[in-house]
């Protein structure tokens, strides 16, 4: 399915792509860096907001571009640290943005870590068989505007309750691409997203502190590989063997696990960064003691770090989390190996685990 909004999203130009529309409209090249500054830098939710630039400009702009591609319905904010936005896009497709906040030890709410996972796609045509997502299937892709837009949200969310230094890029610390869809089904909009949220005109956001997460598109991730910006890289793997992955994950079929792992390799090898292995812990399907050996190896030969998240529940799917027991076998045959390892026990309180519990929305509001 393709959504053609009728003016194009603000937050999908580039500084370039900007400068090309405004001089096709007869305006100097140096208003693009205007109108980004006010939306970046001073948050600008209207264009009558942006007072330096003349009225007809700020007429003609609106009549172009989509200043508002999203809608924000409402926040939910659970007893956990995580708080989902719900937003609405043009044709009334929704999807969640997460707000992850990790206390740190010894200081309060204020000072906790806090993260954002972002959405790429309104549902999932992956279908791995324990997630919520890719339950209703596929309804289409997101374009970089809708990407970037999320972030937005979330800075005038966070611009309204949070002290900002004038023109300081965000008051988060980490943006996640672990929400709804496979982020490398939609690199064509994905790349130039982040590429806007990295500009030093855009968000200014430090690609070293974004990290993409993937269930193992192989072209995908050597393409991103090549590219200059140090994103991180997180691989859903839960399954070290091709039996396992099989049986959970179809992409597997497709790139299995002698192909994902050279790529693996390669990317970490040319961002000289830990790439991080997901490792959902789902009883008797894959934490059985020659699972966790398996992944031992694997985990040694790409020097990765492992992240353990025992399974979440998902209504209508037949998976049960591991007993407390069956999960701390499984955590320290890894850690005793020697490899980097990391478990979250609590619900909700996994970056993972809190993004991997979006739902496609089916029903039509407003509509
Ligand atoms: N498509 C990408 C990113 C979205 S999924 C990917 O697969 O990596 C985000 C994370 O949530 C993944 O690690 C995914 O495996 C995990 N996840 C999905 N369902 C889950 C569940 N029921 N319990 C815990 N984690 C889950
Ligand atoms: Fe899609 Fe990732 Fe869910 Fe698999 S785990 S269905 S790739 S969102």
């Amino acid at each position: 399915m393709k959504y053609v909004p009728q003016k194009k999203p603000i937050f999908g130009e580039t500084l370039e792509s900007l400068q090309n529309s405004l001089a096709e409209l007869g305006e100097p090249k140096f208003r693009a860096k205007q109108v980004m500054d006010w939306l970046y830098k001073k948050r600008a939710r209207t264009w009558d907001a942006m007072t330096n630039l003349p009225k007809p400009l700020r007429e003609k702009l609106a009549e172009t571009f989509e200043i508002a591609p999203s809608k924000r319905l409402l926040a939910k904010e659970s007893a956990d640290e995580t708080e989902k936005l719900l937003l609405q896009m043009g044709d009334n497709a929704m999807i969640e943005t997460v707000v992850i906040r990790a206390p740190q030890v010894g200081v309060g709410q204020e000072n906790s870590r806090k993260t954002i996972c972002i959405s790429t796609q309104v549902g999932c045509a992956y279908g791995c068989k324990f997630c919520a997502s890719g339950l209703a299937g596929w309804k289409r892709d997101l374009s970089t505007g809708e990407i970037v837009s999320q972030l937005i949200h979330v800075c005038h969310q966070e611009d309204a309750t949070t002290e900002r230094a004038s023109e300081e890029i965000a008051s988060f610390d980490n943006i996640v691409v672990m929400g709804m869809g496979e982020p490398m089904a939609n690199y064509k909009n994905l790349l130039p997203a982040l590429r806007i949220l990295n500009a030093p005109w855009g968000l200014n956001f430090g690609a070293r502190r974004i990290t993409i997460s993937t269930s193992g598109v192989v072209p995908r991730i050597r393409e991103l590989a090549a590219e200059p910006e140090q994103f991180r890289l997180a691989v859903s793997l839960h399954g070290a063997t091709n039996p396992v992955r099989d049986q959970i994950m179809p992409v597997n079929r497709k790139y299995p696990l002698e192909e994902l792992i050279p790529a693996i390799k390669t990317y970490g090898e040319s961002k000289g960064r830990m790439v991080t292995l997901e490792f959902i812990l789902i009883e008797e399907v894959n934490d059985t003691l020659e699972q966790a050996d398996e992944l031992t190896k694997i985990a040694l030969d790409l020097r990765a770090h492992v992240n353990l998240i025992p399974y979440n529940t998902v209504d209508g799917l037949e998976w049960r989390r591991p007993s407390i027991a069956r999960q701390d076998t499984f955590y320290n045959r890894l850690k005793n190996k020697g490899v980097s390892v990391t478990i979250r026990r609590e619900k909700g309180h996994d970056i993972a685990a809190a993004c991997g519990q979006l739902k496609l929305k089916t029903e039509e509001v407003g509509s």
